[in-house]
This record gives structure tokens, sequence and C-alpha cells, in this order.
């Protein structure tokens, strides 16, 4: 069983994988041999997804070969994230590397990227994909390059290529401090940017064609759903403590200018009144009908204020801040 101890462990490497039966035995071996030649030690931590083939044999098989092998086992498959997550959970590694199953990532890019977090100080080191596999169709392409625009922008992380690539290194701090969720795992340098690790550095990496089986991502309902994660993301960054903030302004903006055409359409009316000019009806103004929906609808957006309020006042998350140090 594993000890408690203070082990002093270079590197952790984290695998999740959903019926990659084929690759895991060469992967293993590749940065087995990777580990040796750089005299690291370390550890590989399987995360098998649900994976319906023989995967989950093949990783009790290495585990009883190879001590530094170990392996989470899912019931079903949840994805990417929680798989991410319980590896993340159960490192030991002063750096912390993740990797996809298929052989596409290079673990001989190991060595540097963990020279760029414990030398160059960098918290989070993720890869770029240059030479994207010929494999890759351009209905991947060419979202995946707008994906990126916009996760930048969005993330104000203005040095990143590549997001979505699955090898990343981090500094142990780092993976022990967020909570990947959901498919949130295309937005940790994101996530660990919310969290105060601003560090973040990019490493040109070597991929390849996937070698065995086939992409687990595909269609375009991902990007739909990536945006959405994107859109949730830096609204919990932005209001996620402070929901009035955001619906109690639109709200109240809204209110007023549907109060003050309220005031506009009576006063018209009494005014025409008053001079005995012939006045049209109320209700064939379009001032009358924008008032009605400013006001239905900011006083909606004020309460949903004050639901979020609510909500938030009694979310676990609501004192939970990133404490650096205390001494
Ligand atoms: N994966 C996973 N759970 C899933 C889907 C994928 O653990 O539900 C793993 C998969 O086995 C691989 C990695 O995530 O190790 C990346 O998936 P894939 O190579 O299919 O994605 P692509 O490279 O095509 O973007
Ligand atoms: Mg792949």
């Amino acid at each position: 069983m594993q000890q408690k101890t203070e082990s002093k462990m270079d590197i952790s490497v984290i695998v999740p994988l959903y019926n990659e039966e084929e690759s895991i035995g060469e992967l293993y071996d590749w940065i087995q041999r990777v580990m040796r030649e750089n005299a690291f030690t370390y550890e590989v931590i399987f995360v098998n997804d649900g994976s319906t083939d023989r995967s989950w044999q093949v990783i009790e098989e290495l585990q009883k070969a190879h001590p530094e092998v170990h392996g989470i086992k899912f019931r079903r498959n949840y994805g990417k994230s929680p798989a991410l997550f319980c590896g993340f959970e159960m490192a030991q590694g002063d750096v912390v590397i993740t990797m996809d199953a298929d052989l596409q990532d290079s673990p001989d890019e190991i060595p540097e990227l963990r020279r760029m977090i414990v030398e160059d100080g960098y918290d989070l080191v993720s890869g770029w994909k240059m030479n994207r596999s010929q494999g890759d169709p351009l209905s991947k392409t060419i979202p995946t390059k707008l994906f990126n625009a916009t996760a930048r922008t969005v993330s104000g992380i203005h040095n990143l290529h590549d997001f979505n690539c699955g090898l990343k290194a981090y500094r142990r701090d780092v993976v022990k401090n967020i909570e990947v969720y959901g498919e949130m795992h295309r937005y940790i340098p994101y996530l660990a940017k919310n969290a105060g690790f601003s560090r973040i550095g990019e490493k040109r990496v070597h991929h390849q064609a996937r070698k065995h089986g086939k992409s687990k991502f595909m269609g375009w309902n991902r990007f739909v759903n990536g945006y959405l994660d994107l859109l949730s993301l830096w609204f919990l960054d932005s209001f996620g403590l402070k929901p009035m903030h955001v619906f109690g302004f639109i709200g109240t903006l809204m209110f007023l200018l549907g109060f003050l055409a309220t005031v506009g359409v009576g006063a018209m009316k009494l005014y025409c009144l008053a001079k005995g000019v012939p006045a049209r009806l109320v209700t064939d103004s379009p001032y009358f009908y924008i008032a009605l929906t400013m006001m239905i609808l900011g006083t909606q957006l004020f309460v949903a204020g004050f639901l979020g309020e609510l909500i938030s006042r009694n979310s676990p998350e609501r004192n939970k801040y990133q404490i650096e140090k205390t001494i």
C-alpha cells in the first residue's frame, strides 16, 4: 500500500484512457525508457474510464510487473475530466504530467517539460501540437483554431496556441488546487489561472497519428459544448461569488428604462387630453410595449440576481479561497 510519508518523487504521469488496450503496454515501455535514461523517480497512474475492452487487464498485468504503475478503474465511462481529476488526487510527484493513452503524445517530451517547471519556474506548461498529425480531418482542425482563439480571448491567457493538448505538465500545487469536472479538461489552464497560478507556458511537442483504435472525441457538438463551458467558466470567474452584481445591474437598468418609457407614454396622453388634442390610445404606442417588456424582464433579472445570491450564500464554495501560505 501507499505510504503517507513525504515520499520524494520526481514525476507522476497520469494517463486517462477509454478502450486503449493496444496502446497501454507500448506507452508504458516508452515512459519507462525515458524515466530510466534520465534517472527520474516516477509513477504512472492509468485511469481506466470505464473501458469495455481488455484495458484494465493490461493495466493489472503491468502493475504486477512494475510497482511504479498504479491504476484507477471507473465502474463506467465518465469522461476525460473526471479521469484526470481522480488521477490528480492520487498523484504524488513534484511534477505531474498528463498524456493521452493513444501514443499521439510522445514521452520523449517529459524531461524538457519537467525542466521548464523546475528550472524556469512555470506553474503549468501546455503542449502545442505543431505538426498536427495528418490523420486529423479539416472538420477537426478548423474549428480547433477558432476554439483556441476564443479561449485565448476569454481566458486572457494570450500565449497558448493549443488549450486542448492532452500533454501538459504541472507543478504539484496546481493539480491539488484545481477542480476539473464535466468537460473542463479543455480549460485547465484557465482553471489554473483562476486559482492564481499565472505562470503558464507552452512547449511545441511532436504529435503522431493515432496508431490503434479511434478518436473518442468526434462530431461538432463538442465545440458547442466547449463554448458553453467556456461561458460558464467566464461567468463563474467574473460573477460566481457576486451574481447580484450582474443580474441586479442589468435588471435595474432595464426596469428604469421601462419606467421612463411608461412615464413618457402617460405624460404624452395627459398632455394631449389637457390640450384637447385628439390623443391616440396608449396601447397604440410602441413605447407602451417596450415599457411593458422592459419592466417585466427587469424585475425578473433582479429576482434571478437575488436567487443567485441565495444559492451562492449556501454554496460550499462560498468561502473557498486560494491561500498560498500562512505563517
Ligand atoms: N478518454 C477518456 N475518456 C473518454 C474519452 C477519452 O479517458 O470518455 C481518453 C482517451 O482514451 C485518450 C484521451 O482521453 O487517452 C484523448 O482522447 P482521444 O485521443 O480520443 O482524443 P483526440 O486525440 O482525438 O482529441
Ligand atoms: Mg488522441
